[in-house]
């Protein structure tokens, strides 16, 4: 049910702040030691909230955006008095002392907090497999991933554990995993929404926003979390639209552009690539207008990514020194083999994969023919997108190259992995929104997503193309069993 409706039930009576509790509680109970969504479920919290909730609602005060919507957090965003982890060793009892921007603006939104969920470690990965604390599995299919690294955020929405949850996306957390499990997954603009307390891995990259099951509980959720914040220096100081009332205004005259380099792709599954042509057709259907754009270098992204990324995580990664917070080694010598052995014991091998790539790319006598390089590789990157802006209002491509793989599948093989982010990545290297909807099924039954890339804090046209693709298409409704976990 949507953000929208859910409120007018729970405003006229016929169900309450409690009940909704209730009911993800037991299905979390149900459900999740097949899943493992979440590290932790936050229930007693949850009914506290639910409560206060109730309480206003008898008292006849108007209620807040997101009053009783049953919410799950990715566990790298800062959570006061409540354990965030990152999948991690190095941070298993790390209690913040302060609450992330984003979620402090849900709570006083009225949103409840169901509990945390699991991630590649430090968000490092495209599988949900990378956690030191066990994989999570996709809805669809219990023997596949979910995507990753915000894995547990979007099997938890998919299976109907909550109905929104928080993911971070660096070059396609968010989107990817909405793709493999059949949800809308959106990344805002870079500086959109503040990235304050949320666990740094690449910070040009980072971005936080929400999965959902309908492009219009994005625009709610977007609209309490978007916004300036004084305590994030890349936070943009830009007003926040409507959303919500924006996403019915007229298609007509919109132009999208289909990057041609994206579906020219050997790895592109088939069954990808015909169901988003078929979105794309159903669009123009729509009124707007669809026109082949080139972005010649958007294939080097994910060689670019791979130093960027990497070399920003080695310096965000060197504060887990063992001293002043995460996991200490009880053997140790002096202060540099404490050092050494906590965080060759915290970290798992692909955090430790990345710091290496990272150490060298940024090392003197490497650092231009990689990091300086890349940089410059970026900056080709974003031009490919200013010059297809001027022909064209949105982009689309696939979200992921292929539908959910199975675990285990790539894990003898990191570059293989990598190439799983190869259609969501130039996004984040161009700083621009981007959200991943469901588009058709696979020959398996698993879910397709298709993906429309914004100019930069242009949310309000990617949402509402997205949101009129949503209505008329009914992809969700189209499924060959309509069987997700039971
Ligand atoms: N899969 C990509 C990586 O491993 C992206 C991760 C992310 O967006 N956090 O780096």
């Amino acid at each position: 049910m949507s953000i929208a409706k859910l409120r007018q039930q729970l405003k006229q009576g016929t169900i309450s702040a409690r009940e909704l509790v209730d009911h993800h509680i037991s299905r979390i109970n149900n459900i999740d030691s097949k899943l493992n969504a979440f590290l932790e479920v936050t229930q007693e919290r949850a009914r506290t909230d639910a409560k206060r909730i109730d309480d206003l609602i008898a008292s006849g005060e108007s209620l807040p955006p997101l009053a009783g919507i049953p919410f799950a957090i990715k566990d790298n965003l800062c959570t006061k008095g409540i354990t965030t982890t990152c999948s991690s060793r190095m941070l298993e009892n790390f209690v913040p002392p302060y609450e992330s921007t984003v979620t402090e603006r849900l709570w006083k939104s009225g949103a409840v907090l169901m509990g945390k969920t699991n991630l590649d470690e430090f968000a490092m990965g495209s599988s949900t497999e990378t956690s030191a604390f066990g994989s999570t599995s996709n809805p669809w299919n219990l023997s596949r991933v979910p995507g990753g690294s915000s894995g547990g955020s979007a099997a938890a929405v998919a299976s109907g554990e909550c109905v929104a949850a928080l993911g971070s996306d660096t070059g396609g957390s968010i989107r990817q995993p909405a793709s493999f499990c059949g949800v809308v997954g959106f990344k805002p603009t870079y500086g959109r929404v503040s990235r304050w307390g949320l666990v740094a891995f690449a910070s040009s990259l980072d971005q936080i926003g929400p999965f959902t099951n309908s492009v219009a509980d994005t625009a709610e959720i977007l609209q309490v979390i978007a916004g300036n914040d004084p305590r994030d220096s890349t936070s943009l100081k830009a007003p926040v639209p409507n959303y919500s009332a924006l996403l019915t205004n007229s298609l007509s005259g919109l132009r999208v552009g289909l990057i041609k380099e994206c579906f020219e792709h050997d790895g592109l599954s088939p069954d990808v690539k015909r169901s988003v042509l078929a979105a794309a057709d159903q669009l123009q259907s729509l009124g707007v207008e669809l026109v082949e754009v080139s972005c010649p270098r958007f294939n080097d992204g994910i060689a670019t990514y791979y130093v960027i990324a990497p070399s920003e995580a080695s310096a965000n990664l060197a504060r887990y020194d063992g001293v002043k917070y995460g996991y200490r080694s009880e053997v140790s010598e002096n202060l540099a083999s404490m050092t050494t052995r906590s965080r060759t014991e915290g970290f798992g091998p692909e955090v430790k994969r990345r710091i290496l790539i990272g150490t060298y790319a940024l090392s003197a006598g490497y650092v231009d023919a990689y990091y300086k390089k890349a940089q410059k590789v970026r900056t080709l990157i974003r031009n490919d997108f200013d010059n297809a802006f001027k022909k064209v209002d949105l982009l689309l491509t696939p979200t992921s190259p292929t539908t959910a793989f199975t675990a285990g599948s790539h894990s003898d093989d990191p570059v293989s992995m990598y190439l799983s982010d190869l259609l969501t990545i130039p996004a984040n290297l161009a700083g621009l929104p981007a959200i991943s909807l469901p588009c058709g099924f696979d020959g398996s039954g698993l879910p397709i997503g298709v993906q429309l890339i914004g100019k930069v804090l242009d949310e309000a046209h990617l949402l509402q193309v997205a949101h009129q693709y949503e209505i008329s298409a009914d992809v969700m409704d189209k499924h060959p069993t309509g069987e997700l976990i039971p």
